[in-house]
């Protein structure tokens, strides 16, 4: 490998980027548009609420009636009806009668307030709620009390969502409620996962001598399915040509949008995916100052851009999350590619040789502060620190010894707070 690259994280990130791009939007069903990005603005059809309606179980009247009133001067009003959530009313209220209105019922013509059910006489706990003929109130309401009128939350014609917008579970709600059925979005990335190496078996098969179980094509799965694409599963390839090329095959059969493979990249292994990726296609290799996670291969199989990660378990781990997972975002459409972060305030002392490094660590909440332990063994084939860790703590390239007390940046696989 003479014709190794040296590159900072950022220059590396960079280049990965430039080598994808934004994938075509496809049609889908609202149920199906969770996590996926909209390529159209989205104008409401309709009002939101589509009609004035009671915030509150309670009576619809004419606020005028209740002026001055108080527990000292209550007012008796005439019930004149009873409006069901679901009912077209076409009751009409005047001064001095109220009508009994479901939260979310429409208001009838003429009210103008509410006065929920806890602020009058009525028995309102009682199941069965027979509709009283009178109702005593004993305090006032001001014009539009209560009530949430037509158009209050969204106006029809407005744009709600822009083109780009990420479609989290409030905006299904939003767009359930504007009676948008189906929308286009960008499709999901389709993400071939290659494990490489003769000394790799599935995870069903009895260990032999000088083989481990190919855990990366794991890990890599879960990645893909945590970002919403779609991880397909390339199996293992052997450390032969051939072999790499039939498992690649299998990859442009299915259609993927991207290959991720590990191993096989470094210095000293065996240079099969080199020798495949140059003649099908082109391939660069890599140096990343970074630790751990320093050899990358980066290019395209037959115009398929193709990431090749590290081996040990947590490089592979650690390269996913640093350019895998930006690259899979930018060609699911997001425009923020960053991982969430936050300060942390480090309890040990930490040494690094100068590369950008990501540790293993676990960070709790201690008197409202976040603080940072390492997790273990920093070693790159070492899964169970990676188990223990709930983050990885990353110290800045140039930096050789970080202090207890100082702070941090920290990437948070998960929240000391969160349930999954
Ligand atoms: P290599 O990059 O081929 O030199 O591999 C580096 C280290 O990662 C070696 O110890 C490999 O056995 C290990 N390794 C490679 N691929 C996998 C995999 N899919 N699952 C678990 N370990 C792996
Ligand atoms: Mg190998």
């Amino acid at each position: 490998m003479a014709d190794v690259e040296y590159l900072t994280v950022t220059a590396a990130l960079t280049a990965v980027l430039q080598g994808v791009s934004v994938l075509p939007a496809e049609q889908v069903a609202l149920a199906d548009a969770l996590g996926r990005v909209l390529v159209e603005p989205i104008v409401a059809r309709d009002n939101l609420p589509p009609f004035a309606n009671s915030a509150m179980d309670g009576y619809a009247l004419v606020a005028a009636d209740l002026e001055g009133v108080s527990g000292d001067n209550p007012v008796v009003l005439q019930v004149i009806g009873d409006i069901a959530a679901g009912a077209a009313p076409e009751i009409q209220v005047t001064r001095g009668t109220a009508v009994r209105i479901m939260t979310g019922a429409p208001m009838p013509a003429g009210a103008d307030a509410v006065i929920p059910v806890e602020d009058t006489n009525e028995a309102w706990r009682d199941k069965t709620r027979p509709l009283p003929s009178t109702i005593l109130i004993s305090r006032a309401v001001q014009p539009g009390d209560y009530l949430r009128p037509a158009g209050g939350d969204v106006r029809a014609g407005q744009t709600v969502l822009e083109a780009g917008h990420l479609l989290r579970p409030q905006e299904l709600g939003l767009l359930a409620s504007l009676g948008i059925p189906e929308l286009g979005v960008i499709r999901r990335p389709k993400v071939g996962i290659l494990a490489t190496g003769d000394e790799l078996i599935p995870v069903a098969e009895p260990l032999r001598p000088g083989k481990i179980r190919n855990s990366n094509s794991y890990t890599q799965m879960a990645q893909v399915t945590m970002l919403g694409a779609i991880p397909v599963s390339l199996g293992i390839a052997g450390d032969t040509e051939a072999d790499v090329r039939a498992r690649l095959q299998d990859g442009l059969d299915a259609g993927v949008d991207l290959f991720i493979s590990s191993a096989g990249v470094s210095v000293g292994a065996y240079d099969v995916v080199k020798a495949v990726l140059e003649a099908e296609g082109n391939v660069g290799f890599w140096r990343v100052r970074m630790r751990p996670g320093k050899p990358l291969a980066y290019g395209t199989y037959h115009g398929v851009p193709y990431l090749g990660l590290p081996g040990n378990p947590v490089s592979a781990m650690v390269s996913f999350e640093r350019f895998a997972r930006a690259a899979i975002l930018k060609m699911a459409g997001h425009t923020n590619l960053e991982r969430p972060q936050i300060q942390v305030e480090v309890q040990e002392k930490l040494t690094s040789d100068g590369r950008e490094s990501y540790l293993r660590a676990v960070v709790e909440k201690r008197d409202g502060r976040y603080v940072a332990t390492t997790s273990g063994s920093q070693d790159s084939h070492v899964i169970s620190s990676l188990v223990k860790a709930n983050a990885l703590l990353i110290i800045p390239e140039g930096c050789t010894q970080v202090s207890a007390g100082e702070t941090l940046t920290a990437w948070m696989f998960d929240w000391p707070e969160t349930v999954f």
